[in-house]
């Protein structure tokens, strides 16, 4: 990973081949306590940034950024496309003038998960997307105090996500619409949970193949 002008064609890439190996699955979480969209919307906020690629070729890393934020704004829909949509917006901002590299990519990130947590009004622990992307979260900060090797700063935030997606199956939700089914929600991993974790991971390997 160095400076320049980083390509995000290929992570795009990665996320969508990641959701459609998992489409049922994905289709199942949120029919089991949702409504049953959230992998179209997924899959429709995916379609539309690979139909802008080439614009989003001739951008540098921050305003490509703010342009996967707002297409998936307008083109998504669902509570997960305005949490997205705002998280890239706001990472877009936080990656304005800095090299990209694993200490500025994790301030970068955790700025976009401050960004759900407050549009989202939910932290950590309430059964959404949160609980994948907090761990990750933390898990970088603490592989960037430690000074880790990079691979080894993406595993073990790979692992981070999987372990926090995992832990959405005994949760009640308090927030989306999973919440309004109290204690039926018990023993379902979240949809926005497992779609995080996923996406999560098709990133990190793309960095760790072409590293
Ligand atoms: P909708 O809930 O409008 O049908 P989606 O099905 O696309 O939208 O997305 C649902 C996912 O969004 C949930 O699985 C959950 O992870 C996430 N989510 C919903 N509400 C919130 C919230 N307030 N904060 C964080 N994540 C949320
Ligand atoms: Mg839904």
């Amino acid at each position: 990973m160095s400076h320049g002008n980083l390509s995000l064609l290929p992570f795009i890439q990665a996320i969508k081949n990641k959701i459609d190996n998992h489409a049922d699955e994905i289709a199942q979480l949120d029919q089991a306590i949702g409504d049953g969209d959230h992998l179209i919307n997924l899959q429709r906020g995916i379609e539309a940034l690979l139909k802008n690629s080439e614009e989003l070729e001739q951008l540098e890393f921050s305003a490509a950024l703010s342009k996967i934020g707002m297409t998936l704004m307008s083109t998504m829909g669902g509570a997960s496309g305005s949490l997205f949509g705002s998280m890239f917006v706001t990472m877009g901002k936080a990656a304005k003038d800095k090299p990209v590299n694993l200490m500025n990519l994790t301030e970068i990130f955790t700025a976009g998960v401050e960004s759900i947590k407050a549009r989202g009004k939910a932290d950590i622990g309430e059964k959404t997307m949160l609980d994948a992307l907090i761990p990750a979260a933390i898990s970088l900060q603490q592989s960037v105090s430690n000074d880790a090797e990079l691979s080894v700063a993406l595993e073990n935030m790979k692992k981070a996500a999987v372990d926090g997606m995992e832990s959405t199956k005994d949760m009640l939700a308090t927030k989306g619409r999973a919440s309004f089914l109290g204690e039926r929600a018990r023993g379902h991993i979240d949809a926005g949970a497992r779609t995080s974790q996923l996406m999560l991971c098709a990133i990190a390997d793309v960095i760790i193949k072409n590293h």
